[in-house]
């Protein structure tokens, strides 16, 4: 006698937590086909931003026959691929003398020379045209009061760049005045010749692009739980809306949010807040701007302004991953506008957002396996985008060395 299942239509009845409200849902169960599918997974990403998507890339063309999924809890991303400032930057003077403070020499430099080299291959792979590059370099500013923290700066110029220049193949930084900016600022920055902006929507397309033309399966729309290992060394991962897939190998690529799915992962999330202004023409400059160690940052976006940053104001209450803005940074960052960079001049607000990035004190990405058939591609900091390129082909290659 066959026997008798009870009704399936709640079976993946699940509470979703949403902010502070948490909502039931309910589901149809997975058909067999379904789960077949899902059951039987080569690889599963989690996170569709530019590192899950060219980890996808790069693992899909070293095993074109193997299933790759990558899946996210949003239908375009939510973390901080889409939501950033577009720098195509290696960091300013005044952050490499911070980094070196928090670290060494070593570590320092040695993260620079991978941004370096990831912009490089991040250009070679998609096009500068494409990804909307511009090799407009960039300054790094000062406030008036900040002559201090200049001349600390300029006394290591020259060290510093002794030790870049064969990376960057010139010197990564030159003493330049600051008059024909317009800002009330020093009248000496830091200029770097050797950075750009992009476009981050053209970056990301492209990346989905390269993802979806070797094969890749992109789902948005599903939130992953922590994964449970299985007697037959797969990994299962469930979703909020009630899909569980069972990988060979599984890749948690969520960056700020990783520590929710690998709580043993050290990777602070840290929200970024960004304003851009209505046109201001005719705007003086064009190009990006570092100022306050990297703290503030902005740039041209037509006669536009892109600004970002604050985090220092509050960083007990910026250690989060909620993607509101917040008045008193964005008061902070309309008065630096205000004050520093466009002043007596008029303009409004015309968006504001949040964005996650993946912290850490020495500021160095994960790039590990962590169990077999477990690994994580995390903690981007502030310079993803340069980063994006090279670690994910690190993963790749570990992925293989590992399998
Ligand atoms: C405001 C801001 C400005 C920035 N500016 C710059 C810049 O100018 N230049 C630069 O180089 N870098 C910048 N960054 C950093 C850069 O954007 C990131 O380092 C980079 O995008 C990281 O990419 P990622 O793919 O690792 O992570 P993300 O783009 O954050 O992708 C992680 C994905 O994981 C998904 N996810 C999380 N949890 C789950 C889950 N449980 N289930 C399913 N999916 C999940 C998220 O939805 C998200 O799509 C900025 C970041 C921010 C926030």
């Amino acid at each position: 006698m066959v026997q008798q299942h009870k009704s399936s239509k709640t079976l993946y009845e699940q509470v979703v937590p949403i902010h502070d409200i948490c909502i039931v849902i309910s589901l149809p169960s997975l058909s067999f086909w379904e789960q077949q599918w899902l059951k039987n997974t080569d690889i599963l990403i989690v996170g569709s931003g530019i590192v899950g998507l060219q980890s996808a890339w790069h693992l899909k063309q070293q095993w074109p026959h193997r299933e790759v999924w990558v899946i996210d809890r949003a239908p375009l991303s939510l973390g901080a691929s889409t939501r950033n400032a577009g720098f195509a930057c290696f960091g300013s003077m005044g952050e490499i003398l911070d980094d070196i403070q928090r670290t060494d020499e070593q570590t320092a430099y040695a993260l620079y020379e991978k941004r370096f080299r990831g912009l490089q291959q991040l250009l070679a792979d998609f096009g500068e045209t494409a990804i909307g590059y511009e090799k407009t370099g960039g300054y790094e500013i000062f406030k008036p009061g900040a002559e201090q923290e200049f001349q600390h700066i300029a006394n290591h110029i020259d060290n510093v760049n002794a030790d870049l220049k064969t990376v960057a193949g010139e010197n990564p930084f030159q003493l330049k005045s600051t008059a024909k900016l317009g800002m009330q600022v020093l009248e000496n920055g830091v200029f770097t010749p050797v950075e750009g902006m992009i476009q981050s929507h053209l970056l990301y397309k492209k990346v989905q692009d390269a993802a979806l033309s070797a094969g890749v399966r992109v789902l948005g729309g599903l939130t992953a739980a922590q994964p449970e290992k299985l007697d037959s060394g797969k990994w299962r991962v469930k979703t909020a809306e009630g899909y569980v897939f069972d990988a060979q190998t599984l890749v948690v690529c969520t960056n700020g949010y990783a520590a929710q799915l690998l709580p043993e992962l050290q990777v602070q999330a840290a929200r970024g807040q960004v304003l851009v202004t209505s046109a201001i023409p005719p705007l003086k400059w064009r190009g990006l701007m570092h100022a306050d160690k990297g703290y503030i940052y902005f740039r041209s976006l037509g006669t536009r302004i892109l600004i970002g940053g604050g985090r220092n104001l509050d960083f007990e209450g910026e250690t989060t991953t909620e993607l509101n803005t917040t008045d008193a940074i964005v008061q902070y960052l309309l008065n630096f506008l205000r004050e520093v960079v466009v002043p007596g001049e008029n303009f409004e607000i015309t968006h504001q957002w949040a964005g996650t990035m993946g912290m850490h004190q020495n500021r160095t990405p994960i790039v590990q396996c962590l169990d077999q058939g477990l690994f994580a591609c995390v903690r981007m900091g502030g310079m993803g985008v340069a980063l994006s390129a090279v670690v994910s082909r690190e993963l790749a290659a570990l992925v293989k060395e590992q399998s």
